[in-house]
């Protein structure tokens, strides 16, 4: 799903000319397995909010079906808490090899929550199956010692989402260039480094495709939105993109789409809101958008 202005080495500005917003829309005869299906993965029993949260907002942005990837032991606690979303257990790379051969889970997403003993258990079998894949919070933080290990794994459809602590970790000399030098070169050399899309979170978030093409979010239209600065926010978005890939965006396209959802919902709802507000929220962005 390519969209004209997606070209390479420009630096777009996200707004909402510039998203394929349209091919959000469901058509009349819309079937639910026309929509992708995410799978989420989740942490171990009493850390497992923060795969829920992703997995929500997968669903919100219109995922078809949503899974959620759990260890046995957290199974009861995650059943007694989700509804529309799926679950099936999954205890090491193997089981998550074979929960894979079901080529309907289009889009996977790992790192929130995650822990990380089970991120290096689970992010190699997830990128040997050459899925649409988010790696975020633990799934880079895991892979701190070794990054160079981490990059040659990857491929094309990923999407890595740190934040400044978890992309200093990755990129360490990328990380005090930043300092000095234009972001938008330093995150062109994160994407060509790691072979992927990076999307850097902050006030402003910038995302980077290998190839050259950077595309800068400053902020909602509209305004700052300094109440995402909560626990949680960032595993909605990691969710939010999951959910797009699984609609069949391009990575980079998912990336910039689902910042531009998030920061919208974020300034929809105002203050005081909670991560879990996000996913909520989005419904009245969408009617918005008609
Ligand atoms: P995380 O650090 O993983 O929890 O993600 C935090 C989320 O909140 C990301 O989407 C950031 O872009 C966003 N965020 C954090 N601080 C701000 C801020 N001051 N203004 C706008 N968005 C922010
Ligand atoms: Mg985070």
């Amino acid at each position: 799903a390519g969209h004209a202005s997606y070209r390479p080495m420009t630096e777009n500005r996200i707004t909402r000319e510039t998203l394929p917003l349209d091919a959000l829309r469901k058509a009349p005869e819309a079937h639910k397995y026309d929509h992708g299906h995410a799978l989420v993965l989740c942490g171990g029993a009493g850390r497992t909010g923060a795969a829920r949260l992703a997995a929500r907002g997968a669903l919100r942005v219109g995922a078809g079906l949503v899974t959620l990837g759990v260890p046995g032991a957290a199974q009861l606690e995650v059943a007694m808490q989700v509804t529309a979303i799926m679950l099936r257990r999954v205890d090491d790379g193997a089981g998550l090899t074979t929960l894979l051969e079901d080529g309907r889970l289009n889009a996977l997403c790992l790192g929130p929550g995650l822990g990380p003993d089970r991120a290096r258990a689970l992010v190699p079998a997830a990128l040997a199956a050459g899925r649409a894949t988010v790696l975020d919070a633990d799934a880079l933080t895991a892979f701190s010692d070794t990054p160079k290990a981490l990059f040659e794994t990857l491929h094309e459809g990923c999407v890595l989402t740190p934040h400044m602590g978890e992309f200093s970790r990755l990129f360490p000399d990328l990380a005090r260039r930043l300092r000095e030098e234009p972001r938008s070169s330093v995150l062109r050399g994160a994407a060509d480094r790691a072979g992927t899309t990076v999307l850097l979170k902050g006030r402003e978030t910038i995302i980077a495709a290998p190839g050259g093409a950077v595309w800068i979010h400053g902020g909602a239209e509209g305004g700052d939105t300094p109440w995402l600065a909560t626990a949680g926010t960032g595993d909605v978005l990691a969710g939010f993109i999951a959910g797009l890939l699984a609609r069949g965006l391009a990575p980079a396209e998912a990336a910039a789409t689902g910042t531009w959802l998030h920061a919208r919902s974020a300034a929809e709802f105002g203050p005081g809101l909670v991560a879990e507000d996000l996913p909520e929220t989005l419904p009245r962005v969408f009617r918005e958008l008609g």
